[in-house]
């Protein structure tokens, strides 16, 4: 689950890390309220969306306290797109407003979970900013990895690296070493498979500051992370994954057109697989799971029907727990409301198989028969966008 920057600064917060005091602004009436509770002359407006490269498309706004009101208004509801939004952009609903900090230097810094090194790694650069992804493609060398065993945790030795690497004067170690604590603690502690300030900065005053901050919490913790779960902005995740959560359906959407719907999530890969390997993509991996009930798969169908840009759907049905009648009486249903208009292949093999194929015909609904996956996966790009 990602946070949005205001929330990952409260939890840094929280943990000891110093942030640039701020206020989170969703309408332009609060404008007022902010001016009093902000010190500094200089502020900057911030757009809250879950994308990073805001800075460089106009999302990251320095003004004077006098030209607030005019920025925020500019800002709120503005449609931002930058290098990790793609075409489509996102809809400014908040921004967040904080006292402007004089920097005397931009750092990287990120936590990172490496699963192959089965290790935290910490990743740090004193060309922090906004061109961190053009340093890690054409200097790599000016990017140090720290890896930190987890059982062993966090030692002096790994800070005094991180802190030569970056050439930090001798007067900053102290403060450096009591940043790099709480950042780990606070990665620790939240559950997080991810935590990165772009920039981390050093302050002309002295100070080590979060500027930007972006955490990621590993969903299957959520469950124990309880404050930090309510956090999450609906508004930012994909709708067609919010409505199959809201269902208890396993669902990630893809890029192609060639709906899927398996038993199984090994089952799910290996059909995706196929479709690419006959020359399509799929358009999501949906695995309904063993212990489905005919109302969820009839919810999975209709996610997949109300996509309009779907070509061909694919059903790839390996009948163990999971009864291949079940499925075809979810099929019914969802048909009883929504209406079938492209191609729809059904490999539907294992227990109830007879029953499922029947129930289909009984019912009238042109299904296109495979016998196994790939037969169906021929078929599926074969009838590809043919109108029914
Ligand atoms: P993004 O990474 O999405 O572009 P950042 O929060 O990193 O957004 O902001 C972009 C740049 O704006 C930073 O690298 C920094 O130079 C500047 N900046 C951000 N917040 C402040 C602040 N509070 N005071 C001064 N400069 C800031
Ligand atoms: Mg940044």
């Amino acid at each position: 689950m990602n946070l949005h920057e205001y929330q990952a600064k409260e939890i840094l917060h929280q943990h000891g890390v110093f942030v640039p005091k701020g206020v989170l602004i969703e309408k332009e009436e609060e404008v007022k309220l902010t001016l009093e509770q902000l010190s500094s002359s200089r502020v900057v407006v911030k757009a809250q969306v879950h994308a990073g490269g805001r800075g460089k498309a106009g999302g990251v706004k320095l003004c004077e306290k006098a030209e607030l009101e005019q920025t925020v208004a500019n800002m709120l509801g503005s449609h931002l797109m930058t290098a990790q939004t793609g075409h489509t952009g996102k809809e400014v609903h908040k921004v967040w407003v904080e006292e402007a900090v004089n920097i005397a230097h931009e750092y990287y810094l990120s936590i990172l979970l490496d699963r192959s090194a089965h290790c935290l790694s910490f990743m740090l650069s004193t060309a922090g900013g906004m061109d961190i992804e053009e340093t890690a493609e054409h200097q790599p060398a000016q990017i140090v990895t720290v890896n930190i065993e987890p059982n062993a945790g966090l030692q002096a030795w790994h800070m005094r690296q991180m802190a030569f690497f970056l050439g930090l004067d001798k007067v900053h170690h102290r403060a450096f070493h009591v940043l790099i604590h709480q950042l780990y603690q606070t990665f620790i502690d939240t559950d997080a498979d991810m935590l990165e300030l772009n920039p981390l900065v050093l302050t002309q005053e002295g100070t080590f500051m979060a500027l930007d901050a972006k955490v990621s919490i590993d969903d299957n913790a959520l469950y124990r992370q309880k404050d930090i779960a309510v956090m999450a902005d609906l508004a930012e995740e994909n709708p067609i994954e919010v409505k199959a959560a809201a269902y208890g359906l396993n669902y990630i959407s893809l890029d192609g057109d060639i709906g899927c719907m398996v038993n199984g999530a090994g089952l799910a890969m290996a059909t995706m697989d196929m479709i690419h390997l006959k020359g399509s993509e799929p358009a999501n991996f949906l695995d309904v799971g063993g212990g489905v009930s005919e109302e969820t798969v009839a919810h999975g169908f209709r996610l997949l029907l109300e996509q309009a840009h779907l070509k061909a759907i694919l059903v790839n049905i390996f009948g163990g727990i999971v009864r291949c009648d079940l499925i075809s009486l979810g099929l019914i249903e969802a048909l009883k409301t929504h209406h079938l208009h492209i191609p729809l292949v059904m490999r539907l093999v294992g227990t109830h198989e007879e029953e499922g194929r029947a129930l289909i015909k009984q019912a009238g609904i042109p299904v296109l028969w495979a016998n196994d996956l790939d037969e169906a996966a021929s078929l599926a790009v074969a009838t590809y966008g043919e109108k029914i």
